[in-house]
């Protein structure tokens, strides 16, 4: 008995229940076609909302942005880290997001962590939505308030929740997703904001899949339901529809000043590279300068999903560009993506944990990159396997 033989039980477990992630390897730039694994697929997977990941513009910007500046910031944020590129970055998005303030941090998944720890600790209570994403739940339990959860996007619940609770803690933040990623659909966030008044908490919302792709030209979700100001604090990523890597949290200026003083991974992590940091201010530019990739994002959007719903598909509850075509159990979900791939079609299958048991999925993520020939090959492939396997 070696004292790691569990691992490679967990492994046969994993592999036994469909649940094991084989993990393809991609050798193209991210578009509307991928080569994964040696082969050109139609990309269904990727979080690339409008074909940014390989825009001339952002290219252009980081390649010059190298020649003044070099590649790695070589610092954390607050010791030397904390380049021209970072200040102007943060100033722009603030203009962009109509917000006071914002910084700027290496991942969404970053700026959870440093933001919430920030604002709750051990006295106080986190009231999150059931289904938050991972790094939600990571920042909250970093944190050491208490977790109570409030049923999926349920303001009743949230009510309920907070009424019962409150007035044992010192403060309180409610915390919610902006588009739920496995699902599509989105926050009741006015709703939200009204509770949150009622009880005067603090409101925080991760927009990561909302970031370039909900409100007016990709402004997020505080524009999306007119809440400028209103929200204290909307985290949002670079890593989606910016086609970049990195983090942003906007808001209130008081708590973006805190962050800065206060947010662990700006403190002890180094800042975001020179090209990622000049990619992300060409891709505001873009969005400042026109709605037309997000106008056709939602465009391929509706059509996908109009084409899906005739064709005999249940794309569940999504509001969003994210299209989750429900298939019911593990097995069958990882069988579908795997016929796709033979029909040139990359999508992923998704299962449990990462959604419930029972509510297995192939997700197509809905580009801004792909033409309508893209999608009547990916509509093609989805009629002939969903046939075959019996879906349809
Ligand atoms: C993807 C995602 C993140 C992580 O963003 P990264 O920039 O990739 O670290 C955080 N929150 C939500 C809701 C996400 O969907």
């Amino acid at each position: 008995m070696s004292k790691i033989d569990w691992i490679a039980q967990e492994i046969d477990g994993l592999k036994e229940a469909g649940l094991y992630n084989r993990i393809r390897t991609i050798s193209s730039p991210q578009g509307a076609w991928l080569v994964v694994d040696g082969r050109k697929v139609l990309n269904f997977c990727s979080n690339n909302y409008l074909g940014l990941a390989n825009h001339p513009k952002l290219l252009a910007a980081a390649e010059a942005a190298m020649k003044t500046h070099g590649i790695g910031p070589a610092a954390v944020r607050s010791i030397a880290g904390t380049m021209d590129l970072h200040v102007k970055l943060e100033e722009r998005l603030s203009v962009f997001k109509g917000a006071e303030a914002t910084i700027t941090f290496q991942s969404g998944f970053t700026a959870n962590l440093a933001t919430i720890p920030a604002l709750v600790s051990k006295e106080d209570a986190i009231f999150s939505d059931r289904l938050n994403h991972a790094s939600i739940i990571d920042g909250c339990r970093l944190s050491g308030a208490k977790i109570i959860a409030y049923e999926h996007n349920s303001v009743e619940s949230l009510d309920e929740q907070l009424k019962a609770n409150l007035s044992q803690y010192r403060r309180a933040l409610v915390v919610t997703d902006g588009v739920f990623s496995m699902d599509g659909d989105i926050a009741p966030l006015d709703k939200i904001y009204e509770v949150c008044r009622k009880y005067d908490v603090l409101l925080m919302v991760d927009d990561a899949h909302g970031e370039g792709v909900l409100g007016k030209g990709g402004r997020g979700i505080v524009d999306h339901f007119g809440l400028h100001g209103k929200v204290d604090v909307e985290v949002g990523t670079f890593s989606k529809a910016f086609g970049v890597v990195g983090g942003v949290v906007a808001g209130d200026s008081k708590i973006i000043e805190w962050l800065r003083q206060r947010g662990r991974p700006f403190l002890f992590s180094s800042a975001m590279t020179v090209p990622d940091a000049a990619a992300c201010l060409a891709a505001v530019d873009l969005l400042e300068e026109s709605t037309e990739l997000v106008d056709r994002l939602w465009d391929n959007a509706r059509y996908f999903k109009a084409e899906m719903a005739r064709l005999g598909f249940n794309t569940g509850v999504s509001e969003t560009p994210i299209t989750p075509i429900m298939l019911g159990e593990a097995p069958l979900a990882q069988q579908f993506s795997r016929e796709l791939f033979e029909e040139g079609v990359f999508g992923m299958a998704i299962g449990f944990p990462t959604v419930p048991q029972g509510k297995a999925r192939i997700r197509v993520m809905i580009s801004a990159a792909h033409d309508r020939d893209d999608l009547g090959k990916g509509l093609d492939a989805f009629a002939k396997v969903g046939k075959k396997l019996g879906v349809i």
